[in-house]
């Protein structure tokens, strides 16, 4: 299980220092949370540590390995994004598949895989359905079946319930919830839903105007002092 560490990341649009020397770590198998308000700079973190974007200054590893190195496609990271982000003329299990056809796995393997990730999510049964026939539940759980696909070292999980119908939230939160027992893995989830942070993480980064103001586990952070 890898270890996540952040150190000094500055990323700057004109004025606006979206991530300001952010320091942090993940251990490795740990769900460490990033919560703070709207603004705060966390999705600008997710695309540092992704490779959507590069760092103005500051060193991503994981592990011993500096990643900014590494292209995105090569980190192996997981990724569930805040928008929806399925190919809506692809079916489920081909919009799942579609990374690792990119990458060159083979056909046989992909296959295997695309039934691992529908499994372990619970959602074999929409394989072949697309995108437009399904409700916002359903094509969550397919982008996340999606994320854990190549068994990434790495997961990011930014603003996971935010977009979802408020009725369909805790059902996908227990996905989560279910993922993090089942599977050894380590998460760093971006959010600004409190509820999602204690219900799902071991520590949280409190995050806000680009920094990271406290971090510790939840008791530390909400009854210090
Ligand atoms: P959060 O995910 O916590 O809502 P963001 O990372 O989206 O925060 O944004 C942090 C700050 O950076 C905000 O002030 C936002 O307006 C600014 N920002 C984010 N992305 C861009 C961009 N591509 N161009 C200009 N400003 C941006
Ligand atoms: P191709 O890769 O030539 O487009 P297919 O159209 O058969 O092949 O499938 C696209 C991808 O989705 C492949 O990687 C395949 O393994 C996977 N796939 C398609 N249908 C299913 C399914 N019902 N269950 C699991 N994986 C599937």
């Amino acid at each position: 299980m890898s270890r996540l560490l952040c150190e000094g990341l500055v990323k700057r649009y004109d004025r606006v220092a979206a991530v300001d020397e952010v320091s942090l770590d993940a251990r490795g198998g740990e769900w460490l949370a990033v919560l703070g308000p709207p603004g705060a700079g966390k999705s600008t973190l997710a695309r540092l540590i992704v490779g959507l974007e590069s760092p103005d200054r500051g060193e991503i590893f994981l592990d011993d390995r500096l990643v900014q190195s590494t292209r995105p496609v090569d980190r192996g990271f997981g990724l569930l994004s805040q928008g929806e982000a399925l190919w809506p003329h692809l079916s489920i299990a081909e919009n799942v598949a579609y990374g690792m056809k990119g990458r060159g796995v083979p056909r046989k393997e992909r296959r295997k895989k695309v039934e691992e990730a529908l499994g372990s999510i619970g959602i074999e049964a929409i394989a072949d359905r697309k995108p437009g026939d399904l409700d916002d539940l359903q094509r969550r759980r397919a982008e996340l079946s999606r994320a854990i696909v190549d068994d990434p070292d790495l997961l990011i999980l930014d603003e996971p319930t935010g977009l979802l119908d408020p009725r369909n939230r805790p059902a996908f939160r227990e996905d989560l919830r279910r993922l993090r027992v089942e599977s050894a893995r380590t998460v760093v989830l971006l959010t600004h839903h409190r509820d999602d942070a204690l219900a799902l993480t071991d520590r949280l980064a409190i995050m806000d105007l680009g920094k990271v103001v406290q971090v510790g586990a939840p008791v530390e952070v909400y009854e210090a002092p």
